[in-house]
């Protein structure tokens, strides 16, 4: 069988295309990828040209077995996401699943990825961290899912589209308090990347009082609940324990 090739692409700048990612992607028989056009502007600018195949959120179950017969007959395949790596908050994993399933090959070729780039320069604890992607879109559900996240201990990681940006960052400062640290890395690797970091409430004041910091795409970077809400947990424990104790 051939190889499904899972290659990360550029999250801003061209000059984050890894020249294994090039050399793959100038060898394999057609590119999945999310935005056809977009993909051949990127093939384009580095003077390839290959068969793309479209495969976004609606239709990847019926492309995967297309894809998989292919690749099962012995075509090697790359699958690229519009930036970054694929399937972090993009599609993919559904073809994956199934190209692992088949028994086919399923090879990375790392680089670029958002989160990853902007917990790399945020200065907060970084040896356990989670992603939490994109929080819900609306309000309630947005509001319950920090609620549930406000006492984890871990980093959280987030991705923001810019016209949300300071309604989240308000939902951050209500839910995990407005003093938590937090880190806003914006534009990573392009002309206007800002990484700013205080105190959610002190963020939330800078994107407030500046357009400019409220354009382009965000990875928010928020330090885990503290010393306190591990205080609490663990005084919840002990009482806890201490209640059963009475309890016949
Ligand atoms: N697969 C991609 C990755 O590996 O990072 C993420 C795709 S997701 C649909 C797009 C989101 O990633 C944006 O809304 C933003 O939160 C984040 N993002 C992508 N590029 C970025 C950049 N240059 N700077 C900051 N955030 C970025």
């Amino acid at each position: 069988t051939g190889t499904l090739h899972v290659v990360a692409t550029p999250i801003g700048n061209l000059g984050d295309l890894s020249p294994r990612a090039l050399e793959v992607l100038g060898s394999v028989s057609a590119v999945c990828a999310e935005d056809t056009r977009h993909t051949r502007q990127l093939l384009a600018h580095f003077g390839l040209e290959r068969p793309l195949v479209a495969l976004h959120q609606h239709n990847e179950d019926a492309q995967a077995a297309q894809l998989i017969t292919r690749l099962q007959a012995g075509e090697s395949l790359a699958l690229v996401s519009d930036a970054g790596t694929p399937l972090v908050s993009d599609p993919g994993f559904r073809f994956v699943r199934a190209a692992r399933e088949a028994g086919v090959r399923v090879s990375p070729v790392p680089g670029a990825c958002a989160a990853i780039a902007a917990l790399s320069v945020a200065g907060l604890a970084s040896d356990r961290f989670a992603f939490e992607g994109f929080l819900p879109a609306k309000t309630g559900a947005r509001r319950e899912r920090l609620a549930r996240l406000a006492s984890e201990t871990r980093t959280l990681l987030f991705y923001e589209a810019a016209h949300r940006i300071d309604e989240t960052l308000e939902d951050m400062a209500a839910a995990f308090g407005p003093a938590r640290h937090a880190v806003l890395a914006r534009e990573l690797t392009k002309l206007f990347e800002t990484v700013l970091d205080g105190p959610l409430e002190a963020l939330l004041a800078q994107v407030r009082a500046d357009p400019n910091q409220r354009r382009g795409e965000f990875v928010l970077v928020i330090d885990g609940a503290g010393d306190d809400a591990e205080a609490r947990t663990t005084e919840g424990r002990r009482l806890y324990a201490k209640l059963i104790e009475h309890l016949p």
